[in-house]
């Protein structure tokens, strides 16, 4: 029986993902992880505001699925691995932070741990996806690489000669990065940020305010570009942030590739194309990277958090 499968949850606003994978390495590194089994939940709502409670027992009741499934693949798990969006001290096992599951000052991996009786990691999600896209998506073997997140928010996880680069606790907050002057006002407190013009929520929203409809996303603008002149300014003014701002990062940085990953970057084309043209219309200085769309796609926190656990 193998000891070395192990148990990984993305848990987002929405959905909980897990996943009862066996890592296959090489030379010591792990060169795949193999499902053997898979859950997908949905984050319990305790009305307006989430409940954190609620949402620690559906974790519990997802771990135990996939951890007792564990006997019939024949396999014993060794660890559980947990990815969240906040501020997470991953040292300490705790949660300062997440305000889409309703955490605050949360000791998850000694409370998850309690229960299920498998040592537990908390890790952060964005964090997290980066490292899968790194090792085993889209920026597999890619020394200088920036991957970029576009989803409610936007984040990045950046990669300097093939190291990850984690100082201070704001290290990737690509999102917050101001693109404008004067600019809108951003919910962290400052103004013109990245995130106000091109997250995926962004971009619904100025939709709507374009079309005065109120049940449109941003995938509805995707979908009427080239047939609706509001969707193609929508779009064009949220690349043109983006652009903004990427150029930035990837002049400071050198970057030699940036992966596109979150909700936004299911556009693939639409996205990548017009992002490209508008770097290289602009950049004198920085060599334009390649840009490619996230290779793990939904699955990148959860095989994040089983390779953060893992390393
Ligand atoms: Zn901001």
């Amino acid at each position: 029986m193998s000891t070395d499968a192990l148990v990984a949850l993305d848990v987002g606003g929405t959905s909980i993902r897990g996943e009862l994978l066996r890592p296959a390495r090489d030379a010591g590194e792990v060169v795949d992880l193999e499902v053997l089994e898979r859950v997908l939940a949905d984050t319990p709502r305790g009305g307006a505001e989430p409940d954190g409670d609620a949402i620690l027992d559906e974790i519990e009741r997802v771990c135990k699925a996939l951890l007792d499934s564990a006997t019939s693949h024949r396999v014993s798990v060794g660890a559980v691995g947990v990815a969240v969006p906040g501020v997470v001290d991953t040292a300490a096992g705790a949660v300062h932070l997440a305000g889409n599951l309703g955490w605050r000052d949360v000791p998850v991996a000694a409370e998850l741990s309690a229960r299920l009786g498998v040592p537990v990691r908390v890790h952060h999600d964005v964090a997290c996806a980066g490292l899968a896209e790194r090792t085993l998506g889209a920026g597999r073997g890619v020394r200088d690489l920036l991957a970029v997140f576009i989803g409610t928010g936007i984040a990045a996880t950046l990669t300097v000669a093939g190291m990850p680069v984690t100082g201070g606790h704001h290290a990737g907050e690509l999102g917050h990065v101001p693109v404008r002057e004067p600019g809108l006002p951003c919910p962290c407190g400052q103004t013109g940020c990245l995130e106000v013009y091109a997250s995926a929520r962004a971009i619904g929203r100025a939709y709507a305010a374009a079309t005065g409809r109120d049940d449109v996303t941003s995938r509805d603008v995707v979908a009427a570009l080239g047939t609706d002149p509001a969707a193609d300014a929508v779009w064009d003014d949220a690349l043109d942030a983006l652009a903004h701002a990427l150029l930035g990062a990837i002049t400071l940085l050198g970057t030699e590739r940036i992966v596109l990953g979150g909700g936004l970057s299911l556009a693939g084309d639409a996205l990548v194309a017009p992002l490209r043209e508008r770097l290289l219309a602009r950049a004198r200085v920085a060599v334009v990277p390649d840009i490619v769309t996230a290779g793990l796609g939904p699955r990148a926190g959860v095989v994040g958090a089983a390779l953060a656990t893992l390393g």
